[in-house]
């Protein structure tokens, strides 16, 4: 018997993109079962125990969350039904290899991505099974409740469920997964294979892109970013509460801003109106589409804590509101190694100039010009930075709410304190 249930904590705490997303999914996986699946709103640690008994259900079979929030759920979910002799089994998870599984030789965990990434190839993964044949039953016979009602945002709907996840990688196989290691950093390019909401949501499984690749230089740097994934789950789930905290406690000593003046700038940056074309092409993909490339994932992240010098807190509420591929994870580790305190951290004094970020990863200016159409006219040498161009900034656009190189020396004199309270 299918059973989904809409948890409102989450979903209200998700934001449109992934709202729709979800809900497209699920319109999808019903017709591909025939009509049976049953949704049910509520609370999961009371629904469950409530259908199982409704049902006369034995078990009760879970993909393994292993989110903090997901596994104390599933805890809760699972003490309940043990008081009635009743089981609740989690078959695998959403990763090609689980977290917690890829240990050094004394069964620590590993701290930098290289030596889990190696480690992670050696602990490998099954192939994928054949598709079960299975008879479900369910709906209409089992009450449903009404899907949650449809949010205002139309775009990747059409992209949502298990068929469209396989007709994108196939296309993807066909036409970019040859060349990912040289299209990969350019935002311009459809270089990258968008499959992240499907990961995120289980519409296809990481498994599954693995077994297709066959050891070239791109097909490894594309096995290589699911190493990534896999890793930031695995760090999540060794350190729960790195998930809004620093993984290194020492940048806790830290300066960041706050304030009305700090609030004023974090609205300037989610609006895409720094006046750094770059980053305002970033924010503004991020709100118009619900997706922003790897590079500008880094760029904007590195602008807001070591240009505007916010807490990188603060970054991964707003792009979790925002992303269709938001997961608690990948993101709030992004941003952690972005800030410096995550694990395998890129140091703190690594600060991105956007810039020259801009000139070698947009050279002509095509991404920025697809999200900022203020600077339409401007010439491919002068778009990176407007302000110092003959013509000045155009009509439209803002001028640079800071000056990079003074927040450059701001930042690196913070990270001394941080380096100085150490030496204490
Ligand atoms: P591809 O380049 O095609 O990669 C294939 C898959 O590998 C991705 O779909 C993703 O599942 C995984 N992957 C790729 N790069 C990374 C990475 N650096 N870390 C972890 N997994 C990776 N990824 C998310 O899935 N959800 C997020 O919320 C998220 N937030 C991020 C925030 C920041 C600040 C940064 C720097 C990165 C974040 N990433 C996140 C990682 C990465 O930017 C996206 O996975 C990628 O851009 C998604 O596009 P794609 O599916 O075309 O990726």
């Amino acid at each position: 018997m299918p059973l989904y249930v809409i948890d409102p904590d989450l979903w209200n705490r998700s934001g449109a993109p992934r709202q729709a997303f979800l809900g497209a999914s699920l319109q999808k996986l019903n017709a591909s079962l025939g009509g049976t699946l049953v949704l049910r709103c509520g609370r999961p640690a009371d629904l469950i125990p409530a259908f199982v008994a409704e049902v006369g259900a034995h078990s009760v079979f879970v993909t393994g969350d292993h989110s903090p929030f997901g596994r104390r759920r599933d805890d809760e979910i699972e003490r309940k039904l043990r008081t009635t002799h009743h089981h609740l089994v989690r078959c695998g998870s959403n990763y090609a290899v689980e977290p917690g599984q890829v240990r050094k030789s004394d069964g620590t965990p590993y701290a930098v991505f290289t030596p889990f990434s190696k480690a992670w190839r050696q602990v490998g993964w099954p192939r994928p099974i054949a598709v079960p044949d299975v008879t479900w039953r369910g709906s209409p016979e089992i009450r449903c409740d009404g899907y949650p009602p449809a949010p205002a945002w139309e775009r990747d709907v059409d992209g949502a469920g298990e068929q469209a996840a396989h007709q994108r990688w196939a296309s993807f196989r066909e036409r970019g997964l040859n060349t990912y290691d040289a299209d990969r950093n350019s935002p311009a390019m459809d270089g990258t294979s968008r499959l992240g909401p499907h990961l995120r949501f289980g519409t296809i499984h990481p498994r599954l892109l693995l077994a297709d690749l066959q050891g070239t230089r791109a097909h490894d740097v594309f096995a290589n970013e699911l190493a990534w994934r896999d890793f930031y789950a695995d760090v999540l789930w060794h350190r729960p509460e790195s998930a809004w905290k620093n993984l290194q406690p020492k940048m806790n000593a830290m300066p960041c801003d706050s304030g009305e003046r700090a609030e004023a700038r974090f609205r300037s940056w989610c609006a895409g109106e720094t006046g750094f074309p770059i980053v305002d092409a970033g924010m503004r993909q991020l709100s118009q589409t619900g997706f922003v490339h790897n590079r500008l994932r880094m760029v904007v992240a590195s602008f807001l804590i070591k240009d505007l010098h916010l807490p990188w807190q603060w970054g991964a509420r707003h792009f979790m509101q925002h992303l269709t591929d938001g997961d608690i994870a990948s993101n709030n580790h992004g941003w952690q190694w972005t800030a410096g305190t995550g694990t395998d951290a890129a140091p703190y004094f690594r600060v991105f100039n956007p810039v020259s970020q801009s000139e070698r990863f947009d050279p002509d200016g095509t991404y920025i010009r697809r999200f900022v159409p203020e600077l339409a006219e401007v010439s491919d040498r002068e778009i990176h930075a407007p302000w110092a161009s003959k013509r000045g900034i155009p009509l439209g656009y803002v001028a640079p709410m800071v000056d990079h190189a003074v927040e450059r020396d701001e930042a690196l004199r913070r990270y001394a304190l941080v380096s100085a309270s150490r030496a204490r």
